[in-house]
């Protein structure tokens, strides 16, 4: 081998691992795509052709050059058809696949392989170069055949993508313009170098480069497929691999003797093939980053819209407890009325009144209290949403409020047959800064409920505090009892243990809610407990002493 086709060699060899690792990497790239897997079969048909195109000018045996001649007219022939399938399909992920059309071309192009592979096409060897490799052969009818089908191919191929290319715009449309590009040229150096030279000016020199030719159209594809994605870490590992691999085949050119160029050439697929795992790993490595970030960019999105729908559900509730505040507040009037005549005909204002007529009386007053109850638990579930609960703290002694609460409910408890002491040490003082009224509103609703939820029984009410400076409030009744379950969750808005309806239909569950707020607003802390549902319970309000 002299230098020239040393260098030939090389070129070829250049352009094929240049092809090879290009095909590759779009296919590892993404498997699934139809289009990245025709572009990687296009190139292997490249890579075959390329490398049978160079053998045919190397044989000085015209036997074996006719029937690599053959090989390289049918390399040529599925590179053209798989030429037109990557056309067709470019740049769709996935096509519909029509198999009776695919089977029909298919078996077409098998067809037209046999005729190219028998005598019909190549006849025979016509001329032979000096060295004595084959310079031309003589030509059969069939010769026709393969060139219409290569023409075909390559013309159907080049009008479908021209008719994508129209459709498109902007960046879509560069892409399309990429391989065209890559067509152009590819087929300018074919036509000039593999017919025009050959042809006419009778000179076959550069016939056996036709990897190099090949190149312009698979790295403009290339790019084109990927969209522009030319990673760093991909594309430099591809250089390096490519690199390598020259820099091995380039070994075995230069070794002489038999053991050293197998030995040589080992090595050389030893790098090609670890160059081609080692850009599938790479490729995914970059991919699975990108899947990351893609997703990072997916969560920021939806924790956006998630803010923003967060914002929409506050504003949403501030308008609710806005509107239950105005409608209580118009209930409140009425009511009022209600609730003052009731007791005015109750109390005789309006004349003797008949025992029926007392008894209406009397459940109008009732249920118009009740009523009032409800609302103003509403008003003021309203005001602590809406933060516009207002306190007047100033220093009083609890052990007083408690007291006149016992005094104001005591009636009313003793009336269902149920006792209600009260336990203190009055020598002491139990003075607290806190708003007097909230607190009382607090003091009110625990007796009230333990009256409320004991059938029978009696209630505790004690006060004591302890040497750090706390004041406790306690409530202990014989009633119905909190199972464990319950009680967590007793200070929340709306709830009601299930056994508290069997008790006392009427309720809101709003009571401990508004209860814990106002103890939590005078930084104290408010708590229940219960062996269980039928032993009872105990409320504790601890509030902080205020010192003279
Ligand atoms: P309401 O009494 O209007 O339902 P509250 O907020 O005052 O609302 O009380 C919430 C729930 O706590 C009651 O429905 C009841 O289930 C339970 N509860 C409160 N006090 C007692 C008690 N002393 N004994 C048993 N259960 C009680």
């Amino acid at each position: 081998m002299n230098f020239l086709n040393n260098l030939d060699l090389l070129s070829v060899a250049v352009a094929i691992a240049g092809i090879g690792i290009l095909g590759f990497s779009v296919y590892f790239r993404n498997r699934n795509s139809d289009t990245n897997n025709n572009f990687f079969v296009f190139s292997l048909f490249a890579i075959l052709w390329s490398v049978l195109n160079y053998i045919s000018y190397q044989v000085t045996n015209p036997l074996v050059g006719i029937f690599i001649i053959r090989l390289v007219l049918i390399a040529a022939l599925w590179m053209a058809y798989s030429l037109f399938e990557f056309f067709t399909v470019f740049p769709k992920e996935k096509v519909l696949e029509n198999r009776r059309k695919n089977f029909f071309i298919v078996s077409y192009v098998f067809i037209v392989s046999l005729i190219t592979f028998s005598p019909v096409t190549v006849k025979d060897i016509s001329t032979l170069t000096p060295a004595g490799t084959v310079a031309t052969f003589t030509k059969g009818m069939g010769i026709f055949l393969f060139g219409m089908t290569v023409l075909f191919f390559i013309l159907a191929g080049i009008f479908n993508l021209l008719k994508k290319t129209l459709k498109t715009n902007g960046n879509e449309r560069k892409q399309y313009m990429y391989i065209l590009c890559g067509f152009v040229v590819t087929f300018f150096l074919l036509v000039v170098f593999n017919f025009v030279f050959p042809a006419v000016l009778n000179n076959a020199r550069y016939v056996p480069l036709g990897a190099l030719f090949i190149l312009p159209l698979i790295v403009c594809t290339f790019y084109a497929i990927q969209s522009g994605f030319l990673n760093i870490k991909v594309f430099s590992t591809s250089i390096l691999i490519f690199i390598l691999s020259i820099a091995t085949f380039l070994e075995i050119i230069f070794s002489t003797g038999l053991i050293l160029i197998i030995f040589r050439t080992s090595i050389f697929l030893l790098v090609l093939s670890f160059g081609i795992f080692l850009i599938k790993n790479v490729v995914k490595e970059v991919e699975q980053r990108e899947k990351i970030e893609k997703q990072e960019k997916e969560m920021e999105i939806i924790n956006t819209k998630l803010g923003a729908a967060n914002e929409r559900l506050k504003e949403l509730d501030k308008q609710k407890s806005e509107f239950i505040g105005f409608a209580s507040h118009q209930l409140r009037s009425p009511l009022t009325a209600i609730k003052g005549y009731a007791s005015l005909v109750l109390e005789g204002d309006y004349g003797e009144i008949s025992e029926d007529l007392r008894h209406a009386a009397q459940i109008i007053f009732e249920s118009a209290n009740t009523l009032v109850t409800v609302v103003a638990d509403y008003l003021n579930v309203s005001s602590i949403e809406l933060g516009q609960m207002k306190y007047d703290f100033q220093v009083f002694n609890l052990m007083d409020l408690a007291k006149s609460v016992i005094e104001e409910l005591k009636q009313n408890v003793e009336k269902k047959g149920l006792k209600l002491e009260f336990e203190c040490d009055a020598s002491k003082t139990y003075f607290v800064k806190a708003d007097r009224e909230k607190i009382k509103q607090v003091f009110m609703n625990i007796i009230d409920n333990s009256a409320k939820y004991t059938p029978k029984g009696g209630v505790k009410v004690s006060l004591a505090k302890n040497s750090f400076g706390k004041i406790l409030f306690a409530v202990k009744d014989t009633g119905i009892g909190i199972s464990k379950n319950t009680i967590p969750k007793l200070f929340a808005k709306f709830i009601r243990a299930k056994n508290a309806n069997e008790t006392n239909i009427r309720g809101t569950g709003l009571g401990l809610f508004i209860a814990k707020e106002i103890i939590t607003a005078h930084e104290g802390r408010i708590w229940v407990e219960s062996e269980g549902e039928g032993k009872g319970s105990q409320f504790y309000v601890e509030l902080n002493e205020k010192k003279s």
